[in-house]
């Protein structure tokens, strides 16, 4: 009895000790998202206009954060805030997206996972509410990076997504866009150009994206369009390009681009910025302003567009050479900041 009583003293705890579920290493966690760069001035909103914007930015944001506050993965916190955003028809991704020339709304997405470099893209999807959800499916359900149109909504139904009318993508702002781009292309207004031939491309500003950081140190990007305005049929833009408009590496960074996706694919942007921190042992914020800053607004001049982008420590730059992009971050300190302008 007293060896037994002596056998319970010394060993039970460390039993019970060791049988403890081993909790994840609590890596400090962050996020941030944008919802499209372009000409956003002041002078081009309304209060009420700024207050739904700030709002509709706040609550992806928080939908993103929540997951990762209740120890989910990047990838699901990306897709958490993106989806908010595409429900939202003030942003031009899922309802709300902008019209090609021929009045259809075509959409792109892409989602890429830093730890394993797996990516998930659709391009072209027509009656997807959520892209980004299928962006995800391709990543985790197939062998394919990149689905386009007819088999990406084909692939959509075989796993048990519902596909909406085109009708349900309609915003009459949207629409109203699309008209005013039309009548520049036959007058030669602003938004015509002969380098855009056939189809102006006016940006309709709104695309989403998002960049997250977990508890076990993973990183993850992704990004959602309706693509530019007036677009030719067909057209794909940078956001659902692995590289150009989204890349995530957890040895370096997180990157979601907005603006002129032609640019953006032509640079492969996204992975440059990773490229620098990689090869050239760059900070984040300089490789991103590299980027965004000087190599794009050498290529396309000014208004060519922005980024948003996050390193495996947390740090996060959101540069962008428009006058304005909808974006918002709660940091690894937990500090909450949501900014539209270029000078706030
Ligand atoms: N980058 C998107 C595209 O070219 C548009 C945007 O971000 O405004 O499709």
């Amino acid at each position: 009895m007293r060896y037994l009583l002596c056998f319970c003293i010394l060993f039970v705890p460390i039993l019970v000790m060791s049988a403890e579920p081993t909790t994840p290493a609590a890596h400090p966690i962050a996020i941030v998202i944008h919802g499209g760069a372009g000409t956003i001035g002041r002078k081009d909103m309304t209060p009420e206009m700024d207050a739904q914007y700030r709002a509709a930015l706040k609550q992806a944001l928080e939908a993103g954060y929540a997951v990762l506050k209740s120890g989910g993965r990047s990838l699901d916190a990306v897709q958490a805030a993106i989806r908010v955003m595409e429900d939202d028809p003030l942003f031009n991704a899922g309802k709300g997206s902008v019209f090609d020339h021929d009045g259809k709304n075509e959409m792109d997405a892409a989602i890429m996972d830093g730890v394993t470099l797996k990516a998930g893209a659709v391009a072209g999807v027509q009656h997807i509410k959520n892209p980004i959800d299928l962006a995800r499916l391709v990543m985790d359900k197939t062998p394919h990076v990149l689905l386009i149109g007819a088999g990406a909504e084909e692939f959509a139904r075989s796993q048990g997504m519902s596909m909406m009318p085109a009708s349900y993508f309609y915003t009459q702002r949207r629409w109203d866009e699309l008209q005013k781009a039309l009548k520049e292309e036959k007058t030669g207004g602003p938004s015509a150009s002969a380098e855009q031939y056939p189809g102006t491309t006016a940006r309709g500003y709104g695309t989403v994206g998002a960049v997250a950081l977990d508890r076990r140190g993973e990183l993850a990007a992704g990004t959602s369009t309706g693509g530019l305005t007036n677009k030719y049929y067909g057209r794909v833009g940078d956001s659902p390009i692995i590289g150009a408009g989204t890349y995530a590496n957890d040895t370096t960074c997180g990157v979601s681009g907005t603006g002129t996706g032609e640019y953006f694919i032509r640079l492969d942007a996204a992975k440059t910025i990773s490229d620098l921190m990689l090869y050239k042992g760059m900070p984040l914020a300089e490789a991103a302003d590299q980027v965004i800053m000087h190599d794009l607004v050498q290529l396309g001049g000014m208004d060519t567009g922005g980024a948003i982008a996050m390193d495996k420590d947390g740090d996060i730059a959101m540069p962008f050479n428009t006058e304005g992009m909808y974006r918002a971050y709660i940091d690894t300190a937990g500090h909450e900041v949501v900014k539209i302008y270029r000078d706030e």
